[in-house]
């Protein structure tokens, strides 16, 4: 480790990989420091992803495809089902990813690109000179290290600090931070080829559950809860084991996961003097499904690109970096955090009658005719009410 760099990234998930590379391709030096020993590992994720999305970024390889997704399930609480896929779906549909081994490979494709990888490396403070942010204290195997860099990006995930450290409120309220459970299941009945989500908010109260198939008879199967309903005896597992006990209950358990995402608004300014925030460190999954692969890879990308127009321009302040924000706010991802989660409020007051009534209208739709647009009619005409809750849809 040097003792300064042009950009210091903190975080080796998808947004931190894709931050380094964009710099370092930019030709600038680059550290990014994870604090974990390995990159990927504990993986904490259903690992879903949209094939258009990810081809953004990378092509797929099999290397760390899991399973290739042709089709989503829609299931209500009464059990009624929806599918949607293939061009119905607006594209080619997913795949479920091993992130373990897509998370090696983003970070590898950094240091090809000649950012220099530290893991079990961690960011403790930032070094703060007259109120300006100049790197970070690193510890790693038991030593102190002060790297001084002209931009931090921070990509620390969803339990980010370093943003905090630096001054910017980072507050997730707890009823918008989904407490998660997830399991590996092995030995189970599943249609290999759909990733399936279920919604009731008896069976999973502001949230939903998922089955993300892992191969031919194994999945991810997870759930995520509003945090203000976990409790003594009703926690995101407890939940969780009920649906286990009822749908699969012969499965065999061989991982479980535990993880928080936000579903709360984007933080209102992702970047500070010499400093920019990425990914979920940013706030920026999805407020109805939590995903947030895509948007760190996006945002991270980005952010190694503005850095590195910034740092040649010799001027790294807030003023500069503001290109970020406002480029991610007002284009595809902005948007869509913005549409989505006036969505969320509406969906997470629903009673199970109300999802019943949308998953009913859903079902009755031919899926050869299918177009987003007109699932969307066809729901606000069955359930006229709908008009009032999400009028910013019609
Ligand atoms: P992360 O991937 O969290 O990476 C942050 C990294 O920073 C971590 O490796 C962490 O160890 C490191 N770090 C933290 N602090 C420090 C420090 N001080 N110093 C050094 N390193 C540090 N998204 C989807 O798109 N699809 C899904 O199916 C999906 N399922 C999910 C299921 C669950 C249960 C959970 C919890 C999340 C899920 N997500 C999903 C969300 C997805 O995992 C994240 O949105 C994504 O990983 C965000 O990438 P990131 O790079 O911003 O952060």
């Amino acid at each position: 480790m040097k003792e300064a760099y042009d950009v210091l990234v903190v975080g080796g998930g998808p947004g931190g990989a894709l931050a380094a590379k964009a710099a370092a391709e930019a030709g600038l030096s680059v550290l990014l420091v994870e604090k974990r020993p390995a990159i990927g590992a504990p993986v904490r994720c259903a690992e879903g992803i949209g094939k258009d999305a990810l081809a953004e970024f990378i092509e797929a390889d099999p290397k760390w495809v899991s399973t290739d997704i042709e089709r989503a399930v829609l299931v209500g609480p009464d059990g009624t089902r929806f599918t949607i896929g293939g061009e119905a779906a607006g594209g080619k549909v997913g795949y479920v990813l091993d992130r373990k081994m897509f998370d090696r490979e983003l970070v590898w494709r950094a240091a090809e690109a000649g950012a220099e990888i530290q893991v079990h490396a961690r960011a403790s403070a930032p070094i703060m000179i007259d109120g300006k942010l100049q790197g970070a204290v690193i510890h790693q195997h038991g030593k102190t290290y002060e790297v001084r860099a002209k931009v931090v990006i921070a990509a620390d995930g969803v339990e980010s600090k370093f943003a905090k450290w630096a001054g910017i409120d980072t507050t997730v309220p707890l009823w918008e931070l989904e407490t998660c459970a997830q399991y590996v299941v092995n030995d189970i009945d599943i249609d290999p080829k759909a990733n399936v989500f279920y919604v009731s908010n008896e069976a999973c109260p502001w949230g939903y559950i998922w089955i993300f198939p892992k191969g031919p008879r194994c999945a991810n199967i997870g759930i995520g809860i509003a945090g203000t309903k976990s409790g003594e005896g009703h926690r995101a597992k407890d939940y969780l084991d009920r649906y286990l006990a009822k749908e699969f209950p012969n499965g065999k358990v061989t991982e479980l996961i535990v993880g928080g995402v936000s579903v709360c608004k984007p933080l209102e300014s992702t970047v500070a003097d010499n400093l920019i925030i990425v990914g979920d460190a940013a706030r920026l999954s999805d407020p109805i499904t939590g995903g947030g692969i895509y948007n760190a890879m996006y945002t991270g990308n980005l952010a190694g690109n503005v850095a590195a127009t910034a740092i040649k321009n010799g001027d790294t302040s807030k003023n500069a970096l503001m290109i970020y924000d406002k480029t991610w706010r007002e284009g595809p991802v902005g948007k869509t955090l913005a549409r989505n989660y006036a969505v969320k409020e509406s969906f997470i007051k629903m009673d199970d009658k109300k999802l019943n009534s949308i998953v009913h209208s859903m079902s009755d739709l031919s899926i050869e005719d299918l177009s987003v647009k007109k699932l969307v009619l066809a729901i606000f005409k069955a359930n006229p009410w709908l008009a009032l809750e999400l009028p910013h849809l019609l």
